[in-house]
């Protein structure tokens, strides 16, 4: 069985000897933070963008979905802020030769002060009867002392990322010693901006003035198309543009699988509203994420809000909706309030008018806009992490299942001819072929029927259909629930109904 921290590994291991995640042109070695889906990773994926796209824009009849190219005019970039400040602060320690993001290795240390709470905390509850949490937090002289640290350091993190203050962050480094966690030395060099955007040239010449970039968000691609939109849709704001696509960031650090690639996938949704509602629709957009996450029934302790205190040179408020990744909680949603900063810098950079006209007030304004954007590759990592279980059966024997929820699962149900002979292969294909249009069906007839039972278990296959002599005397067949591993006789007129409703994505909306 696996410790907490082999889990990741095993998990990684997982991902790639049963058809999920590659390393991208293996064959060479991969390359750095660059993942393949296989063929149960990429229908597992097409699950989940169906379960966010439906969301969106089924479920809200005010949100319309779009597909914008990922090469767009050099200039949207100068707009947006990209060019001048979509950049992370690197550090490099001298002896290790490896190269660190300057705010992570300062927010390290917050998160270990705040793990040393958590312990005074923990350990305090067991020693008093009625424990009262918040008064402890705010007397325990020990606690208090960490909290003031933690505040310290957040306020010059803040000066130092919102000023562009390389040097200030140096000093932070330095003043909080850190140390590299490999070479165990404070050897660093100073500080710098390191710009994420991938650049290449349009057209046959190789120049400054053909420069382009891979796009590092989808949401410009929203932006720029919004009156376009808003008038062939004839959209009345509040409303919303949704989109999945993909995204480029040369990633400084990118070490954790695909938590943090440099090509990846985003679901992005810009919400329009009327300048001065926009805190209210945040509220409503936070509250709303949250509960399609926890629908997914991956256990709701799994996710935590986090507001963020370093706002980006766009929003008014923001925060992320974090999860319990094998690696501890981090970041897999982020919700923005990004004010009207976009689409006024489009107006300006562009020379374009990108107002909306309000019938009921009688005005034009430029709406403001509420985003939320979720990294699918990270949505991935959540229900694959917190789906892989290594369990001891009571026969002594193990296995490894992966409880993905059914309606995300890559295949909803095996089918399984007990023996490849008597005519079971026949009934089992036919009743396939009545299955295979509603729900994606695996089919298999080598080995015993235990070892095709543990294989479905490994990719996740909620329900396994075994065609034994019995069917071809009454009809039946049996079905194996993966989780509990119970198995139930059911008659074949009913085993589509009966599926068909345990693993509907648009039932598990319904829910929401
Ligand atoms: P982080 O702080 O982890 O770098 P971010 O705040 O820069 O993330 P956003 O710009 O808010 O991320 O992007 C929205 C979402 O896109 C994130 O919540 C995350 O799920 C996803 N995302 C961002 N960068 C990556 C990446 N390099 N690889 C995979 N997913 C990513």
């Amino acid at each position: 069985m696996a410790n907490e921290d082999n889990l990741f590994k095993n998990v990684i291991a997982h991902a790639k000897e049963y058809g999920f995640v590659f390393p991208s042109s293996e064959i060479y070695d991969g390359l750095s933070a660059v993942y393949d889906y296989g063929q149960n990773g990429a229908e597992l994926k097409n699950n989940i963008k169906e379960y966010w796209w439906k969301f969106m824009t089924l479920l809200h009849d005010n949100i319309v979905g779009i597909d914008a190219a990922i090469f767009m005019h050099p200039t949207t970039w100068k707009a947006s802020g990209h060019v001048d400040a979509f950049n992370d602060p690197m550090v490099d320690n001298r002896d290790s030769k490896k190269r660190y993001r300057a705010d992570q290795l300062i927010e390290g240390v917050i998160e270990k002060l705040e793990e040393k709470i958590e312990k005074e905390v923990e350990k305090a509850a067991k020693r008093f009867e009625n424990f009262d949490r918040a008064m402890f937090v705010t007397t325990n002289a020990r606690v208090v002392e960490y909290q003031k640290k933690i505040d310290d350091i957040n306020a010059r993190l803040k000066d130092a990322m919102g000023n562009g203050d390389m040097a200030a962050m140096k000093q932070l480094i330095d003043d909080l010693e850190i140390a590299d966690p490999i070479s165990g030395t404070k050897n660093w060099t100073d500080v710098r901006q390191f710009n994420l955007m991938f650049s290449t040239e349009i057209g046959s010449l190789a120049d400054d003035a053909n420069k382009i970039y891979l796009r590092p968000e989808t949401a410009q691609g929203i932006f720029v198309n919004f009156l376009n939109v808003q008038k062939t849709g004839r959209m009345k704001i509040p409303f919303g543009i949704a989109q999945i696509g993909k995204a480029f960031r040369n990633e400084i650090v990118a070490r954790q699988f695909i938590f943090r690639m440099r090509e990846f996938e985003q679901m992005e949704m810009q919400f329009f509203v009327k300048p001065g509602e926009e805190m209210k629709w945040y509220e409503y957009w936070k509250d709303k994420r949250m509960k399609w996450h926890q629908t997914l029934g991956l256990g709701s302790e799994n996710y935590r809000y986090h507001d963020h205190l370093n706002l980006a040179h766009y929003a008014n408020a923001a925060c992320d909706i974090q999860f319990n990744f094998p690696m501890g909680f981090r970041e897999l949603e982020g919700i923005h309030s990004r004010t009207d900063f976009d689409l006024k810098a489009h107006e300006k950079h562009s020379g374009k008018k990108l107002q909306y006209f309000d019938t009921e007030d009688n005005q034009n304004y430029i709406p403001y806009v509420v985003e939320t954007s979720v990294g699918l590759d990270r949505m991935f990592l959540s229900v694959l992490s917190k789906s892989y279980v290594e369990e001891k059966l009571e026969d002594g024997s193990e296995r490894v299942v992966l409880r993905i929820p059914a309606p995300l699962a890559p295949h909803k149900v095996a089918i399984l001819p007990l023996m490849k002979k008597d005519g079971l292969p026949e009934k089992a294909e036919a009743i396939m072929n009545d299955l295979k249009y509603d729900l994606r069906c695996f089919y298999e007839e080598k080995d015993a029927i235990g070892k095709r039972y543990r294989r479905q278990d490994a990719i996740g296959t909620p329900y396994c259909v075994t065609v034994d002599h019995q069917t071809l005397e009454d009809d039946t067949v049996t079905i194996r629930d993966r989780d509990t591993m119970k198995q139930e006789r059911v008659k074949i007129a009913e085993l589509k109904a009966k599926l068909v409703d345990a693993c509907s994505i648009n039932n598990l909306l319904r829910k929401i």
